[in-house]
């Protein structure tokens, strides 16, 4: 498991495990997959 770098909006460690990685890739932005999902944090009450 290689550390590739940090969630751009929480500061968790976002590592490639297998040629996977544990995260997106965004315009060279690197998020977890949580914060990946929820593209704004502050609008997690809209309804879908
Ligand atoms: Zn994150």
């Amino acid at each position: 498991m290689e550390l590739v770098g940090n969630c751009e909006r929480c500061g968790r460690k976002v590592f490639c495990e297998n040629g996977f990685l544990n995260g997106v890739n965004e315009n060279n932005q690197l998020f977890c997959f949580p914060c990946s999902e929820s593209s704004d944090d502050s609008r997690e009450e809209s309804n879908k």
